[in-house]
């Protein structure tokens, strides 16, 4: 009788797409064996690629997880969560929190737009409330609190790959000081130097995926 060993398929592919507002990233990651996905920072405010494409290769979406709660890393949950009903939205209890105010500041900036109003409508899960990890797919993802670029902020390791959002970047960061820590901010970079490989994959929330080796401090 032949053993029959447990084939683990790690297939995941990951597409970037470019937000509009700040050119910030969104990540659809895909199972593909499965055909499941994940949405990481959806932010375009109709999230018409990230819709066409899920679409249009048949996958199913599974989550939205947000590294944290800036309006250029959220604009387009709303839109996604119309579109594909059973998605479950997930991040921080601060980013949570925030995300129930309404964000003007970006409107202001970017548009000069003072009757703008936009606040995430649901989120479903808090990263608190799953201890901070979750299966998905037979895949690991854990979620590393990263305080100081914004209080609410995350890390999301899928498999090993790290989702950074803003709070690691390839050079230098910007720390809002109404919302954020310096001091903070480096204890939480520090933090992932200190217990990733020097070959992790880091997908930052602005920017070209980049090696943590290849930060530079
Ligand atoms: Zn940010």
């Amino acid at each position: 009788m032949g053993r029959h060993g447990t084939i683990l398929l790690r297939m995941l592919h990951i597409e970037r797409f470019v937000n509009e507002l700040m050119f910030s990233n969104c990540y659809i990651v895909v199972d593909e064996v499965s055909k499941h996905c994940i949405c990481i920072d959806a932010a375009s405010e109709k999230a018409e690629r990230e819709i066409a494409y899920i679409e249009n290769n048949a996958l199913t979406l599974d989550y939205i997880i947000l590294t944290h709660e800036h309006t250029d890393h959220t604009w387009g949950v709303n839109a996604m969560t119309e579109r594909f009903a059973s998605v479950k939205v997930v991040c921080s209890e601060i980013c949570k929190n925030n995300l129930a105010k309404e964000f003007q500041a970006y409107f202001l900036l970017y548009y000069d737009n003072p009757d703008y109003h936009y606040n995430v409508c649901r989120v479903d899960e808090t990263t608190e409330s799953l201890n901070e990890r979750m299966l998905w797919q037979g895949h690991e993802i854990i979620f590393l609190p990263m305080p100081g670029h914004s209080m609410g902020s995350i890390c999301i390791d899928v498999e090993g790959k790290l989702f950074t959002g803003d709070a690691l970047m390839q050079s230098k960061p910007y720390i809002n000081k109404r919302n954020g820590s310096k001091e903070l901010f480096i204890k939480s970079v520090n933090k992932i130097i200190d217990s990733y490989p020097v070959d992790t994959m880091v997908f930052p929330g602005h920017g070209v995926m980049f090696l943590l080796k290849e930060k530079n401090i």
